[in-house]
């Protein structure tokens, strides 16, 4: 995160933090550039991985000095020859030797003694709780002139660190973190050995500890319980200046990571001085925030609550950290939530590829990246914000996973309709019987594949909102109601199919059946052996059978078919019972045919000639003036006007009634939809409600037809017999 912080051309760079940050100046205001520099010297990345030790001491005692040197520091200090405070406020620098720990950060805190500030305890009081809220170690810079004067200002300023110690940690029962004190003895003669030294100085902190007063329920408190103390010598700087060198480069071996078992006596450090149990937890991302917190607390003088405070970094950060996190989301994300709103803007479903690993990667990729930073502040406040970005995060996919699901279900029904309609269509062009119900449990078994595919893509492990196997179960049911469309579809077509046949067959064979009443011998002619002579008689009963005999074989092929594609028996019967309609209706168009004028008249004058013009034999007759023209022509005549009334109305010899067409179309099975029947034309007897009867349905020809048909008839023979007649005589004149 700190990457974008430090790039070239942004403000921050290490040359303008020469002599370090302010981190508090003069007029007790925060510099918040503290973050910056932390970026600037790549402390801020380096979580709990970093030190914080500040300095105390009276006036002009050389802590700048001292730091400079131990850690290769730049803080100004006095000119030997002005001796004029330098240092104002709080100064803090990263350590520049290479030998110490990593990411040392130093705090050179103004002097004590208010020679320059007046009688400021104030500033003294504050910068000692900003010291103890935030360093780990304290370093006590200390003339060895100074050791035993009990009323000096060092005392002073060490019963401050220990009131404001106790006020501090009187709220952080937890953790009740711990300090170390380390006292610099500076311009060491050597006289005293630094033991002596120690001893006089221990007696003094116990003095001190014990004249402070404790807050209720930690009277009883001792000073060992908050400070560990640790003690060096340095010689005289100016004096020894090699020795002095020496010394510091000795001193500076100290500030490694050290641990207990290094302890001597019970109160004192040796070795190492950065024990765990002095850090203050505070990630160095969040440093900033909290010390800002922290002085600002201070500078109002409200009580210093370092777990609130604590809470409050951490609500602040893991804010930050999140929003930084959904920036990262936003990058992977916000163009497919775009590409996906286009897509629904002009309805296209549009189903984005790879949707569930990017989503899954990008979430998880997320919630790591926040793990890593946030997860080192406030337990229960990390929890709650981790949750609320998961939260948010989620929010997101959801969204998109649903339109995601939206758009592959859209494109997976519509896809399945047409491959159904395609294959189906390629099956008729190709001419080969194709299996209706297989193309669709192929097409079906494909798109649900596919669905289910995305369905497992989407899905991430221990996360309940991305199982989507409803919508998978929609899905499958929406292919279901899609076959049934296009079975019936497929029904229709299939109707179509047999329908033509049947009208096919009918023309043929009613042609057949009509083309014999051209015929007059039809009666007497030459039957085959054994076989009952067609008579005009049977007619109708001729045609029935022919008609009922197709319709069987037609309804038996439709059944076959449909059953093929697991058409259900009621689509069946409804099938069948309009085939059956639509078969008659065919029928009846065919006789029509068969008895329009001119067509009817033909038959008639064929059935008249062959009776009038041929004998019994079948031989055509000469007509000579001796035959009974006249006779025979009535006879023939009349025997060929019987027909007309035959012909006029479908019936059937055997019971001299129509046939039972209401029996043979069957009632009209609940299945059959009113959108069904919109092409089906009306048949007298059947449907009730058309008002025509079945005598009607019946009907062939007319009273009028009839009456039309008979006059032209007669006089269509009238002509043929006084051709007859004409010949006869002519063959006399011959
Ligand atoms: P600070 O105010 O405590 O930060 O003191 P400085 O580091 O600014 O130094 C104050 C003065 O003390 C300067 O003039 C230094 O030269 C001088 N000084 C630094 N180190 C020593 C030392 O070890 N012994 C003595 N006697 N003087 C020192
Ligand atoms: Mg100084």
């Amino acid at each position: 995160m700190n990457g974008h912080f430090a790039a070239v051309g942004d403000a921050p760079n290490k040359a303008q933090y020469g002599h370090g940050v302010q981190v508090i100046d003069e007029d007790k205001e925060f510099n918040s550039n503290l973050s910056s520099y932390l970026v600037a010297t790549d402390v801020a990345e380096s979580g709990f991985n970093y030190h914080l030790i500040s300095v105390f001491g009276s006036q002009s005692t050389g802590k700048s000095t001292l730091l400079n040197n131990l850690f290769g520091t730049d803080f100004n200090v006095m000119s030997e020859t002005e001796r004029r405070q330098t240092t104002k406020g709080i100064w803090m620098s990263k350590n520049k030797t290479t030998s110490m720990t990593d990411n040392i950060l130093v705090m050179d805190v103004e002097g004590t003694d208010g020679r320059e500030r007046g009688e400021d305890q104030d500033f003294e009081r504050k910068s000692a709780l900003f010291a103890l809220a935030t360093s780990e170690v304290l370093i006590v810079n200390i003339w060895e002139h100074q050791v035993g004067l009990y009323q000096g200002a060092n005392m002073g300023l060490l019963k401050t660190v220990f009131e404001v110690n106790l006020q501090l940690f009187l709220k952080d029962k937890q953790s009740t973190p711990r300090s170390l004190l380390f006292f610099v003895i500076r311009d060491h003669i050597g006289n005293t050995p630094l033991a002596n030294l120690r001893n006089t100085l221990i007696q003094d902190l116990t003095k001190i500890w014990s004249s402070i007063s404790k807050p209720q329920g930690l009277e009883n408190s001792r000073i060992e319980d908050y400070f560990d103390f640790a003690f060096a010598a340095l010689p005289h700087k100016i004096l020894q200046p090699d020795k002095f060198v020496d010394e510091v480069k000795n001193l500076g071996k100290r500030f490694v990571t050290g641990n207990r078992s290094a302890k001597v006596g019970e109160r004192e450090l040796e070795g190492g001085v950065f024990l765990p149990e002095y850090h203050r937890r505070i990630p160095a991302d969040g440093f900033s925030v909290y010390a800002e917190g922290v002085w600002d607390q201070i500078v109002n003088n409200k009580d210093l609550d370092l777990p609130t405070q604590q809470e409050l970094l951490a609500q602040f950060r893991c804010d930050e950290i999140s929003r930084e996190v959904l920036i990262l989301f936003d990058t992977t994300i916000g163009p497919l939530e775009e590409q996906q709103a286009e897509a629904s803007r002009i309805g296209k479903p549009l189903v984005l590829a790879d949707l569930g690993e990017t989503g899954k990667q990008i979430r998880e990729k997320c919630v790591k990246a926040f793990e890593i930073q946030a997860g080192r502040y406030h337990k229960a406040v990390y929890a709650r914000k981790r949750a609320e970005l998961e939260g948010k995060i989620d929010q997101r996919l959801k969204t998109l996973y649903q339109g995601q699901l939206t758009a592959a279900h859209k494109s997976g029904v519509a896809s399945f309709s047409d491959a159904v309609s395609g294959d189906v269509k390629a099956g008729q062009k190709s001419g080969a019987a194709y299996e209706f119900a297989e193309i669709v449990a192929t097409e079906k078994a494909k798109c649900l594949e596919q669905f289910k595919t995305e369905v497992q893509n989407l899905s991430i492990q221990g996360i309940a909102w991305t199982n989507f196997n409803s919508q998978l179960v929609l899905f499958e049911k929406e292919l279901d109601e899609v076959s049934a469309r296009l079975r019936k579809e497929e029904m229709r077509r299939l109707a179509t199919r047999v329908e033509r046949w049947v009208k096919s067959r009918l023309g043929d064979a009613v042609s057949v059946e009509f083309n014999k009443l051209g015929s007059g011998r039809a009666g007497s002619g030459a039957p085959e052996e054994g076989q009952k002579p067609p008579t005009e008689k049977d007619l109708w009963d001729r045609i029935w059978n022919v008609f009922t005999s197709v319709v069987k074989e037609a309804e038996s092929r439709f059944t076959d078919r449909a059953k093929s594609f697991e058409a259900s028996e009621a689509e069946v019967e409804v099938g069948l019972w309009r085939l059956r309609r639509k078969s008659w209706v065919a029928l009846r168009e065919k006789i029509d045919e068969e008895v329009m004028e001119g067509n009817i008249l033909l038959k008639l004058r064929e059935n008249f000639e062959d009776k009038f013009r041929y004998d019994e034999a079948g031989v055509p007759r000469i007509w000579r003036p001796a035959d009974d023209i006249e006779g025979i022509y009535t006879r023939a005549r009349e025997s060929t006007l019987t027909l007309v009334p035959l012909l006029s109305r479908f019936r059937l010899s055997t019971t001299y009634a129509p046939p039972d067409l209401n029996t043979f179309i069957g009632n009209q099975p609940a299945e059959a939809e009113a959108e069904d029947e919109d092409d089906l034309a009306p048949i007298g007897g059947v449907d009730e409600e058309d008002g025509k009867s079945l005598e009607e349905e019946m009907t062939v020809l007319s009273e009028g037809k009839r009456q039309d048909l008979v006059v032209r008839f007669k006089k269509m023979a009238d002509g043929v017999y006084v051709e007859a007649k004409r010949s006869a005589i002519g063959g006399v004149s011959q």
